[in-house]
């Protein structure tokens, strides 16, 4: 196999192994030759579906303080803050989702690193990360997230504010992640940070497809798929990883049938 990295470095092996997102690697294989037509035929059977949400990482100069936490108030920010009172709220937002329109009230989920290392910031101020969902990455009427970034991110922190009054008045700087910008930014397709839907059709040995789900690529020997586009799906598990790297090590001769033969031919 040959990669050629973007500054221009043409990197030979034997053995490789895509973390990217599955449709960029095709994309990759196809500039490379591969056969178009299957290709094509497992683009059209995979779903990326509509996204997840939006995230807003804020430099404050307080961690949220909740009236209807914990008694113990450091309680409730070194954990995950799910801002939502009942499961229809979430129904709610998600089926606005699925019809590209925005969650009457975004469902959000606060993160106070600061809480647990102080040290990823600077003395007297805070991290807080706000994954909101669901925003769609497709939406209704032709709107186009840029212009709707500001707006959506101050719908976030109100919606915060709800639960922690005070908190948009610690708010030193923000950034903007629409869903837009996370697959701009990140290479995530459709915003959609588990790569492709996390639903039961394309989860455990269809995922992405019954035949890619052994992270092998039919008809590409020596290249594997790894990552959150292949099983377990999204999240910082490594356990995709760990899968793809057995395979690979098994192909090149590392698995319990050779390595047996190996020590009884020594
Ligand atoms: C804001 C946000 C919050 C999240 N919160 C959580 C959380 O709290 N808990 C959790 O478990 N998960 C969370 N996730 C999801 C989790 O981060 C992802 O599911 C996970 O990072 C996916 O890992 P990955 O290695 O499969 O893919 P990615 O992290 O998408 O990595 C793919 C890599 O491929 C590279 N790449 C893309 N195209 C090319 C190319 N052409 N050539 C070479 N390289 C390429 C990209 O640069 C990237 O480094 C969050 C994601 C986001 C964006």
């Amino acid at each position: 196999w040959a990669v050629r990295t973007d500054s221009g470095r043409t990197v030979t092996a034997r053995t490789v192994i895509a973390g990217c997102h599955v449709l960029t690697t095709f994309d990759l294989l196809e500039r490379g030759g591969f056969d178009r037509a299957r290709l094509n035929a497992w683009r059209r059977r995979i779903r990326v579906g509509p996204g997840i949400g939006m995230v807003l990482r804020l430099a404050t100069d307080a961690l949220p303080r909740y009236p209807s936490g914990p008694a113990d108030e450091s309680d409730a920010v070194r954990g995950l803050q799910l801002l939502v009172e009942d499961r229809a709220r979430l129904r709610l937002a998600h089926g606005a989702a699925l019809a590209g329109e925005l969650p009457p009230r975004p469902a959000v989920l606060a993160m106070s690193f600061t809480a647990i290392d102080p040290s990823i910031a600077p003395p007297g101020e805070h991290q807080v990360t706000l994954w909101s969902q669901w925003h769609p990455y497709r939406l209704s009427g032709g709107r186009r997230w840029p212009a709707l970034a500001e707006s959506e991110a101050d719908r976030i922190v109100a919606e915060i504010e709800r639960f922690a009054p005070g908190f948009a008045g610690s708010v030193r700087h923000r950034h903007i992640q629409t869903p837009h910008e996370i697959e701009r930014e990140l290479g995530l397709i459709g915003g959609n940070v588990m790569h492709v839907e996390m639903s039961l059709d394309q989860m455990f040995m269809w995922r992405p497809l019954p035949e890619l789900s052994g992270h092998r690529v039919p008809g590409a020997d020596g290249l594997y798929l790894t990552g959150a586009s292949t099983h377990p799906g999204g999240g910082v598990s490594g356990a995709s990883g760990r899968n793809a790297a057995q395979r690979a090590l098994a192909d090149a001769g590392g698995g319990p049938l050779r390595r047996v033969l190996g020590r009884w031919r020594r």
